[in-house]
């Protein structure tokens, strides 16, 4: 049984499982796909173990991180708009053209690698409270990079338009080679769809059809609006829940329609304004992707940066599992539902990058393990 490779030097004999269809002789010439594009998309969906056990709930995670290009969800995102722009005869390969993007990180990241594969340049604008390995992740993909004081969306020195502003200038330029693009995460719309046309239909086949409640953060509203938009029509009793960092306006705008409650005002941090250890999710706006899928969200659950800690600390304890700041958000409100559903229940969630992206910051405030007192599930949910 099994199948018998033969290598320069020996053979070597697999067992049955470990050799797929896909790579079978028969197929193995016309199968194998070209270029980086073919590691997006198809993430593994596996059951957190530690928060299943300890919620009675099947507490399932995508592992969006693994996502090949740039190792996030925003891979599925830039690939979109790149194709997009390209059927739409805004952007030629190899003519000068320059993608320009506001971005946290992410999805600077995931844009700059597919550009070198595609023939274009990144210009990425980004502020400078953001961890560093993500600045310096995008320089070492040959992207450039403009990092920008923290401001609110009124300022034209913000990031977001920072970049449109880039992207005009070089188009009115006459004496620069080929054009300025603006990818436009928040407001381009092939961003939802990505999550419409590969998150959404990769849960709903993973999973059967069988689950409860659908959780995400939203930075752009992308990923939680497009696979609301999916999923909704065909799980009708699906529970679709935001997880909001603190000072997020996006909490206030699902549970009372404003994006900031006069109850809250005082308490609530701005995110242009107040260092905050999060990264990637919570907006004080409300954007077209999010808006999107808004209606379909049912509820939000707010998180606070010592759960998010918390979080990422028992994760690597009890499961080796090592995530980013956002992917620890998600998990606390992903646990926070599965408590409410009561056992028995099964809630979905993103995990959206590694934990490697964010020792600098994140996580050289989360500590270790070890350093803090929060072994058990009441002691992170309420810390
Ligand atoms: N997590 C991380 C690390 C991100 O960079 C982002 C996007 N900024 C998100 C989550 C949120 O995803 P979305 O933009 O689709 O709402």
């Amino acid at each position: 049984a099994g199948v018998l490779l033969t290598l320069g030097f020996k053979d070597v004999r697999l067992k049955d499982n470990a050799v797929s269809a896909r790579s079978s002789a028969a197929t193995i010439d016309k199968d194998i796909p070209e270029g980086i594009e073919a590691c997006i998309g198809g993430t593994p969906l596996f059951k957190i173990k530690s928060l299943s056990d300890a919620t009675g709930c099947e507490i399932l995670a995508k592992a969006e991180f693994l996502n090949g290009a740039g190792n996030s969800p925003k891979d599925r995102v830039a690939l979109n708009i790149i194709r997009t722009a390209e059927e739409e005869g805004l952007l030629t390969p190899n003519s000068g053209d320059v993608i320009y993007e506001g971005t946290v990180g992410s999805t600077g990241i995931s844009l700059a690698a597919l550009c070198r594969a595609k023939g274009y340049l990144a210009h990425i604008c980004m502020p400078d409270d953001q961890a560093t390995e993500k600045s310096d992740l995008l320089l070492k993909l040959g992207a450039e990079v403009e990092r920008v004081r923290p401001a609110p969306i009124v300022d034209q020195n913000q990031f977001v338009n920072k970049a449109r502003n880039r992207a005009a200038e070089h188009t009115e330029n006459p004496s620069r080679p080929g054009r300025g693009i603006f990818a436009d995460q928040f407001e381009n719309e092939a961003n939802w769809q990505a999550h419409f046309e590969g998150t959404g239909p990769e849960i709903l086949e993973q999973t059967g059809g069988f689950l409860d409640a659908f959780v995400a953060g939203a930075g752009t509203g992308g990923t939680i609006s497009g696979v609301a938009l999916f999923l909704k029509p065909r799980l009708p009793n699906l529970k679709v829940v935001l997880a909001d960092p603190q000072g997020s306006g996006l909490f206030n705008r699902i549970k009372y329609g404003v994006m900031f409650d006069p109850k809250e005002r005082e308490g609530t941090r701005r995110r242009h304004q107040v260092d905050t250890i999060v990264e990637g999710i919570g907006i004080n706006r409300v954007t077209h992707n999010f808006e999107a899928g808004r209606e379909l969200i049912d509820d939000a659950i707010r998180v606070t940066d010592e759960q998010a800690m918390a979080m990422a600390r028992w994760l690597v304890e009890k499961d080796g599992i090592f995530i980013g700041s956002s992917s620890a958000v998600n998990c606390v409100a992903t646990t926070k539902v599965a408590r409410q559903l009561g056992p028995g229940h099964r809630v979905v969630t993103i995990l959206c990058d590694s934990g490697t992206r964010h020792l600098s910051k994140f996580w050289s405030h989360a500590g270790h393990i070890g350093d803090a007192t929060d072994t058990t599930l009441d002691q992170v949910l309420n810390a």
